[in-house]
């Protein structure tokens, strides 16, 4: 299995590492920075460069237009569209050269750029504005669901995140105008609070007997999974006159996505709609601020 190195610091937008396998237009790293599509939380994208670009002149680079998790995490690559980064060896090729030729894809001026072959050491370079985009709806996500839940005894069903908009199914008959309008409420005094969010593994037994099953279901995890990943929202200062703990966090949950360091980082979070999904179970729609005034 890959190493996902988002897992322990989800802050890495650059990291080296060595190409294991390459497949079609699919590579396999030893370690990687980028996050597959999983929980809600669409794939990263961003660049894929030579450690040593050796005697070529110009950069030899990849675009990574998709990531997924299957038995490890699997990299879609393709060569870089721009000329100016994509390189061009002497004899007219980009990257290396399948022996069939069949798999090669071919850029503008004609030159074949394969994936980069096992062996090679890499560099990754994540779009770092989308990945930044999916933590703080991620995040905001995690606020929602246990708004819904503390308030409204709305169990979360299923998420969508984007990098501007994102909704959240929960097990509830029907969220008036009123109720849409607390939730809003709610969410952003979490944000004013700046609760730390913050990540840790946890034995599986240990989440079993710790975590609200209401909030995490971990009897829906393979049973192959020994250890969870917690992400935690800190509680409230003392001093905040609507501490609602005796120190316990907020939430906490088992999750594998990315998210930001302090719910302040999130930003100011618009309650956007509602619908029915099906008997008992509603779909709120939300975004951040930035995302909402700019022409719908
Ligand atoms: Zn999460």
């Amino acid at each position: 299995m890959t190493d996902r190195l988002y897992l322990d610091d989800d802050s890495v937008t650059t990291f080296e590492a060595t190409v294991e396998r390459a497949l079609d237009d699919r590579i396999v790293l030893d370690r990687t920075g980028f996050y597959p599509t999983g929980g809600g939380q669409p794939h990263d994208t961003g660049t894929i460069r030579l450690t040593d670009p050796g005697e070529t002149e110009t950069v030899t680079r990849w675009r990574v237009v998709d990531v997924e998790m299957k038995d490890t995490v699997y990299h879609t690559v393709e060569p870089a569209e721009d000329g100016t980064t994509a390189a061009v060896t002497d004899d007219g090729a980009t990257g290396a050269v399948t022996d069939d030729g069949t798999t090669a894809a071919v850029t503008d001026d004609g030159a074949t750029a394969a994936p980069p072959e096992p062996g090679t050491e890499i560099v990754g370079d994540i779009d770092a504005d989308r990945r930044e985009a999916h933590s703080r709806y991620h995040t905001a996500q995690h606020l929602l669901s246990a708004v819904l839940l503390r308030e409204f005894d709305a169990r979360t069903t299923g998420n969508q995140l984007y990098h501007d908009h994102a909704h959240l199914d929960a097990a509830y008959d029907r969220f008036d105008a009123a109720d849409l309008d607390r939730i809003e409420v709610r969410l952003n005094e979490l944000v004013a609070d700046d609760r730390p969010v913050t990540s840790y593994t946890m034995d599986r037994a240990d989440a079993e007997a710790t975590l609200d099953t209401d909030r995490t279901r971990i009897d829906l995890l393979p049973e192959s999974i020994e250890e969870l990943r917690i992400v935690e929202i800190g509680a409230a200062n003392a001093d905040d006159s609507r501490s609602e703990t005796d120190g316990e966090p907020y939430d906490r949950t088992a999750c594998a996505g990315t998210h930001v360091g302090t719910t302040a980082e999130i930003g100011e979070v618009v309650v956007t709609g509602r619908e029915t999904k099906g008997s008992d179970e509603e779909r709120v729609r939300f975004a951040l601020a930035e995302h909402v005034d700019s022409g719908e």
